[in-house]
């Protein structure tokens, strides 16, 4: 490819996107470069969705900057996107002396931070928020809320491409060269790409994109965290996430409320060094819902429809410590390079600040043009089974296809599913339909659904069957058909 970008930003998660939204805000021609399918394949489709009140960062941290800057913008950017956000508050249930003054000392942490309305609450206040809770005390965080981690960073990246910024998916970045004519040569799968500015947003994959720019050194360790999800019905029994009193490291296992009305149950923490395995044992399963029954006892077997798990890239020192986010430029080393490193939790609530702390050390480098077409706002697919009864009715006779519904259990219209699958992104994987409609997402996992979304896919995009993939490289479902249709 002959093109010279401005900027191309490796890794389009959640953090990446923001990158490519925030940098679009410039006329700057901006390139994302992603390994998968899809957006939300790794990290930002695999965590618990909170948005943090920040709180539990070390003062002076950039951690706890980008959170309470996140989270007080969550609500105008949430607004922008059109996307599921509540501002649901969270409590961290205590019940010992030990855990009234680790309390104490969070809420004079969240202040020092800058996290707002932060306080103790008595066991019958508790109660008051979420009735089925067990504990004596509590502190209350109201501005702690929930997002759709799937629509969020979707939306991200659809917004960069409204304005401008092109994705290329299934392009794995495997070296970078800067060459004489100060243009970085970033050799992928799928071909070499130009560009004056690199930014290393490659989550998991972050310690080796900083060695291929010659950054090294980084010791990034995994923690990997399973969850289960809970049928529907439980929803109603958690009104907002219940976590237990956190050590210094660790929030430990919680219980959160999901934008969808599900629950979801974990995360453990457990040191890994591969960074590709997701599989959820069942000791797993069973050591999240005896520690999480502590604090909430709503948890039944037959409750359980799906698990999954995430990795945390955490940059430690030599002694193991975990560190802050890293957002470097290292002129020295790598000129015109933007290095993020260890974007663990809460890359979720601050990929905006992030992005924001970015765009500005590109500012200082050289004069940024604004874009004056940048458009902040982007529509969501609307959901049919949250119109009210007289929207509905409009929508059905405005589009018939509003009136027949494809998975059963969310209840997705054919309607939302074609618009799905023809995305602004151009993804057409199974699970790129799942996480920007909810099919295939309820009680039955797909059983009804899912070879109907797969039929609708090979008839609008006339990708074969046998060619399609369900979500990673290489996840194909059908080898052919077993009998000639007659
Ligand atoms: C269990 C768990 C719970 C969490 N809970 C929360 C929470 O409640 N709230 C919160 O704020 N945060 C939470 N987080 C943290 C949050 O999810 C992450 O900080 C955030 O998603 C990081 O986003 P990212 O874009 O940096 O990483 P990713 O989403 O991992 O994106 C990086 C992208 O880079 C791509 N990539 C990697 N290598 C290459 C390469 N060589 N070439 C091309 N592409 C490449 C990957 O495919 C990936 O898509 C949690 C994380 C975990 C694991």
């Amino acid at each position: 490819m002959n093109k010279v970008y401005d900027v191309l930003i490796i890794g389009g998660g959640v953090v990446g996107s923001a990158i490519a939204r925030e940098m679009a805000r410039n006329k700057l021609s901006i390139g994302v470069l992603e390994k998968n399918l899809d957006v939300c394949y790794e990290t930002s489709g695999r965590n618990s969705g909170v948005v943090h009140g920040g709180f539990a960062y070390d003062p002076g941290t950039l951690k706890a900057a980008c959170c309470v800057e996140g989270n007080i913008g969550f609500d105008q950017l949430a607004g922008e996107l059109d996307i599921p956000f509540s501002r649901c508050g969270k409590v961290l249930v205590g019940n010992t002396e030990e855990d009234m003054a680790t309390l104490k000392r969070t809420i004079e942490q969240g202040r020092v931070n800058g996290a707002r309305d932060l306080r103790l609450i008595d066991k019958e206040e508790l109660h008051r928020l979420v009735p089925a809770v067990v504990g004596e005390f509590a502190m209350f965080s109201p501005n702690s809320g929930i997002v759709d981690p799937f629509k969020y960073t979707i939306a991200l990246a659809e917004n960069a491409v409204q304005n401008g910024v092109e994705y290329f998916f299934d392009h794995e970045v495997t070296d970078i060269h800067y060459n004489d004519e100060e243009i970085y040569e970033i050799t992928t799968t799928h071909g070499v790409f130009k560009t004056r500015w690199v930014v290393n947003s490659a989550g998991l994959g972050c310690g080796k994109i900083s060695e291929m720019l010659g950054i090294r050194g980084y010791r990034v360790i995994g923690s990997k965290g399973d969850y289960i999800i809970l049928d529907k019905r439980t929803g109603p029994l958690l009104p907002m996430p219940v976590y237990p009193v956190p050590s210094n490291t660790y929030m430990g296992i919680h219980v959160t409320n999901t934008t969808d009305g599900n629950v979801i149950v974990g995360p453990n923490a457990e040191l890994v060094t591969d960074f590709t395995y997701y599989g959820v044992p069942q000791e797993n399963m069973d050591y999240l819902a005896e520690s999480a029954s502590e604090l909430w006892p709503c948890i039944k077997k037959g409750d359980y429809i799906r698990n999954y798990s995430g990795i945390l890239p955490k940059w430690v020192d030599e002694n193991g410590v975990i560190q802050d986010f890293k957002i470097e430029m290292r002129e020295d080393l790598a000129p015109h390079a933007i290095n993020l490193v260890g974007i663990e939790s809460p890359g979720l609530t601050g990929a905006v600040p992030i992005a924001r702390r970015v765009v500005r050390m590109m500012a200082e480098q050289e004069e940024l043009t604004p874009n004056p077409d940048f458009n902040p706002r982007r529509k969501g697919i609307a959901r049919f089974a949250e119109a009210s009864e007289e929207e509905q009715k409009r929508l059905i006779e405005e589009n018939p296809d509003y009136g027949e519904l494809i998975c059963r259990c969310e209840k997705v219209t054919k309607a939302e599913i074609l618009q799905a699958i023809h995305n602004p992104l151009g993804v057409h994987t199974l699970v790129g339909i799942k996480y920007r409609t909810r099919a295939m997402m309820g009680r039955c996992q797909g059983g009804y659904c899912q070879m109907r979304v797969a039929e609708m896919i090979e008839k609008e995009l006339g990708i074969p069957k046998t060619e399609l993939q369900y979500a990673r490289k290489g996840s194909y479902l059908f080898t052919g058909d077993v009998r000639e249709e007659v």
